[in-house]
């Protein structure tokens, strides 16, 4: 089995990710997050919100809702632009993207080019149909990526409202509330994280791309001359962010668009990619949105989106560095990075999340080597609890269950043994390096602490 295969099936069977309404056959590409997959999802999430909301004073938080006034999307440029060419094999009946397709055939991006273009590229490289191997093509054709539906009783045009694509509109139409009732004072950042969906055309990879998805993002206003210098310290500080999770730096890769990749709101864009099992994919992106969306929503509203500096009165249009991430993605690139299946010494073997302790969904497990140590064991765990996510495991053997707290990456088991009760000490096994340590009870919280955020 590959390695995305592995990490599958771990998190089905440890309880990270389920099929979607599996007991129902399923429901293509879509997921359900488990007890330790949601609990991972919240600590990513969290992490970057104190990392880049909370800890900062120049970034402020904001949640808004999913559904948006139309006239939003016509503004930011969705319904006219946010569309993929989609095309269908005449002869197995197969549906691609063809700009992917182009992509991975002739490592060439298209973004930017007509359909016709598009198609003259697939015919005159005769790219075959992954399915059936035939050249035999339909024209593309713009396929809009946002999801529609109706508010209210009555299902008419006047009703339809969208599904946001992205979470970002949401803070270019607030940027007049948060000026008037914070004291916000330019260059500053606004973060939102929550769910954003697209009618994508080829979902797949696991949870790479979903239908339905989770992102992280911020829209950071700058005056327009410093956007620059802004730009490079985001992608710096996302870099920073990556690492501190343990991400490989051999795996990362920082991009930079051409300028004909460039999306139309963009006067410049970095991607960071991530080598996965199946190749180089996305994992974020970094935007120069200049004054685009501003300018749209202050035209499309009527409603004036300046800023007027307070000590020079310069009144200008912000212009904005957007780092936008997607939170199931960066799962996924979590989830890779940490699986291992390690060969031990005596030809064993064991599977091993290294999730970095920040961000691990269990961070200590306790166990009483025998049941009738229970009682003064969970004396520890329960005091631990409050500090700590913490569980107890008081069944089977001790080495089954280390086993089991590999698996879903604890990176500290705490044994309560007889001596225990003698000497006021408990062992300390680390998940990595599977050494132990003997360690005082009263000092066990500042060891687990100091080496979580070492
Ligand atoms: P792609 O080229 O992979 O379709 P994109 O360039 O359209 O992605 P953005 O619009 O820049 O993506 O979205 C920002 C981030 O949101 C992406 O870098 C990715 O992490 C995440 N994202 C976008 N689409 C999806 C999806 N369908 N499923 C999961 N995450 C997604």
């Amino acid at each position: 089995m590959g390695l995305m295969e592995d990490v599958m099936a771990l998190c089905k069977r440890r309880g990270f990710v389920y099929a979607g309404s599996d007991i129902y056959g399923g429901l293509a590409n879509t997921w359900d997050y488990g007890p330790y997959g949601s609990q991972l999802k919240k600590n990513i999430l969290d992490y970057w919100w104190k990392t880049f909301v909370e800890n900062r004073d120049d970034m402020i938080g904001l949640d808004s809702a999913i559904l948006m006034n139309p006239r939003v999307w016509e503004a930011s440029g969705h319904i006219s632009n946010f569309s993929d060419p989609l095309m269908d094999c005449k002869n197995c009946k197969e549906r691609v993207r063809a700009d992917k397709l182009i992509e991975e055939k002739l490592n060439e991006s298209v973004e930017g080019q007509s359909n016709e273009e598009i198609f003259a590229k697939v015919m005159d490289s005769k790219l075959e149909c992954p399915s059936c191997s035939k050249v035999e093509w339909t024209e593309p054709r713009a396929f809009n990526l946002m999801f529609k539906t109706y508010q209210g009783v009555i299902e008419d045009t006047a009703a339809q409202v969208y599904l946001r694509p992205e979470t970002a509109q949401g803070i270019f139409v607030n940027f007049k509330n948060i000026t008037d009732s914070t004291r916000m004072r330019l260059p500053f950042g606004v973060g939102q994280y929550g769910k954003s969906f697209r009618n994508e055309i080829t979902p797949g990879n696991f949870i790479f791309r979903t239908r339905e998805f989770e992102q992280l993002e911020i829209e950071y206003f700058v005056h327009p001359d410093d956007a620059d210098a802004k730009f490079d310290e985001w992608v710096e500080m996302y870099e920073n962010f990556f690492k501190s999770l343990g991400v490989r730096s051999e795996k990362l890769k920082i991009r930079a668009h051409a300028d004909k990749e460039l999306s139309h709101y963009s006067t410049k864009t970095v991607d960071f990619e991530y080598e996965y099992p199946f190749g180089w994919g996305e994992l974020m992106g970094v935007a120069n949105r200049g004054c685009f969306d501003l300018n749209q929503h202050a035209e499309f509203s009527g409603k004036k989106l300046e800023y007027r500096d307070p000590i020079t009165n310069e009144v200008f249009v912000p212009h904005v560095v957007e780092p936008a991430l997607g939170l199931t993605r960066a799962l996924l690139v979590l989830l890779l990075e940490a699986y291992e299946e390690e060969e031990l010494e005596g030809g064993e073997s064991r599977t091993v999340m290294h999730f970095d302790p920040k961000i691990a969904p269990v961070q200590v497990a306790v166990f009483p080597l025998q049941k009738k140590l229970s009682e003064d064991a969970i004396k520890v765990y329960r005091d631990l609890k409050t500090f700590f996510r913490a569980e107890f495991d008081e069944s089977g053997a001790i080495g089954k269950r280390y086993r089991r707290q590999d698996e879903i990456g604890t990176p500290f088991c705490v044994t309560f043994d007889f001596d225990s009760q003698e000497d006021g000490s408990v062992t300390v096994r680390e998940r990595d390096s599977m050494s132990q340590e003997r360690v005082k009870i009263e000092d066990l919280r500042t060891y687990i602490m100091d080496k979580i955020w070492a």
